[in-house]
């Protein structure tokens, strides 16, 4: 390995500028990390951060998890990819392993939340051809992914300003609004999709009511109802799924189960995979020929996956981020009214705070100079994101590092 002089971060920058294309909103004094461990990071000059914005919802067990290092070894010396023309052990362990926690169903793999949004749609779209039913409705302010499929889909007009035309067959609704859905369903829509709780467009939850009410409405029309987890879902909430979390909120008993669930994001802890789960009445649409990828649900990905549902048990780190979540939430609370800290919301590893009176942009580089790495959300959000295994001390430094902000 080469270990000559270190990189400096101006340089890092100066090479961005010329050879990366700029498609990120990266402020110019964003740190340049180089290595961490656990909940902290540092940059190439050594300065040390907290990491609660997990690279945006996926390292849900930090950075540089021995166990993780280790299965990505070992499977590595074993077997990486094979393509899907063959079986491997892995991919059929790590669907079981998704069918025992959500539902009966099968599950397709591929890469990203994109593209599990892409199969999750492709999927309806099949089921619903035979009646010429094609039309997903979705949310405003919701956001689904970057292809050409999920821009068309996602409920926010920026994302497809100067990609135009979009792909037809979407259409958006307010949010936690039943009677807007109800009255937007004709002969065409053939599913519904939410996030259960919109995460991008600013930590917004799905009410228990319109949980239920889809359920029942989209079952009494003969769609589907589809949802993308794939910032919300695996225990980023404390419960495997977030409509698990709303519904125990609420103390509500009724059972809910969608027809579809896109995952992506902690499912791979950093390690780049996607998933959807299609349950009983989807689960045989997408037959052979009609969807692939060849990348999708690779050996070294599954292991991955895998490890990380085990660890996540044994050291019962769902618990863990549900408690955690709920210390920083009183902590931010305590705050809200100082500074610019105003509303709070979320549950466990997903929780997010309304910016008044600066911009979200500036505070989240205020807070990354005191230390703290935070997501930006919506128009004035930010988003605390901290992995499963954060401890009570970390809570505690994160909300110092707030307080010195106000
Ligand atoms: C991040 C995200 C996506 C897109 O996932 P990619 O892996 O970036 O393609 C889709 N839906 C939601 C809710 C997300 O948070």
């Amino acid at each position: 390995m080469n270990k000559g002089k270190a990189i400096s971060s101006s340089e890092v920058r100066a090479q961005y500028a010329q050879h990366v294309v700029a498609s990120y909103k990266r402020p110019d004094i964003a740190p340049v990390l180089v290595k961490g461990k656990g909940t902290k990071v540092w940059d190439a000059e050594g300065k040390e951060y907290l990491d609660f914005g997990s690279g945006i919802a996926v390292n849900c067990l930090g950075h540089a998890h021995p166990r993780l290092a280790e299965v990505m070894k070992s499977q590595a010396d074993e077997l990486v990819h094979v393509s899907n023309l063959f079986f491997h052990p892995k991919q059929a362990e790590l669907a079981k392993a998704l069918v025992e926690r959500i539902g009966p169903g099968k599950v397709f793999f591929c890469n990203s939340g994109a593209e599990a949004n892409e199969a999750m749609v492709k999927a309806v779209r099949k089921a619903g051809s035979s009646q010429g039913r094609y039309e997903v409705i979705t949310t405003l302010n919701s956001f689904h992914g970057r292809t050409m499929g999920m821009i068309a889909a996602s409920g926010q007009e920026r994302l497809r300003e100067g990609f135009g035309p979009a792909m037809p067959g979407f259409v958006y609704v307010p949010y936690n609004d039943l009677a807007a859905i109800e009255k937007a369903i004709g002969s065409k829509t053939v599913a519904v999709m939410i996030e259960g709780i919109q995460g991008e467009g600013g930590i917004i939850p799905a009410k228990v009511e319109y949980l239920t009410g889809l359920r029942k409405l989209t079952r009494d029309k003969g769609i589907y109802l589809i949802m993308d987890s794939v910032q919300c879902g695996h225990y980023r909430t404390g419960r495997f799924q977030s409509y698990e979390r709303i519904l125990d909120e609420a103390k509500s008993k009724e059972s809910f189960l969608p027809d579809a669930i896109s995952m992506a994001k902690s499912l791979g802890g950093g390690f780049p995979i996607g998933a959807v789960w299609l349950g009983e009445k989807l689960a045989d649409v997408l037959t052979p020929g009609t969807h692939a990828t060849t990348y999708g649900g690779t050996a070294l990905a599954c292991a991955v996956a895998l490890e990380i549902l085990k660890i996540i048990e044994e050291e019962k780190l769902a618990g863990n981020i549900g408690a955690m979540g709920e210390e920083l939430k009183s902590g931010l609370t305590k705050l809200s009214g100082r500074g610019w800290v105003g509303e709070v919301r979320g549950f466990g590893g997903m929780v997010g705070v309304t910016v008044k009176g600066n911009s979200h942009a500036e505070i989240a580089e205020k807070l990354a100079q005191a230390g703290l790495l935070v997501v930006p959300a919506g128009s004035d959000v930010l988003r605390f994101l901290a992995p499963y295994n954060v401890s009570r001390k970390e809570i505690a430094e994160a909300l110092q590092k707030v307080e010195s902000t106000l």
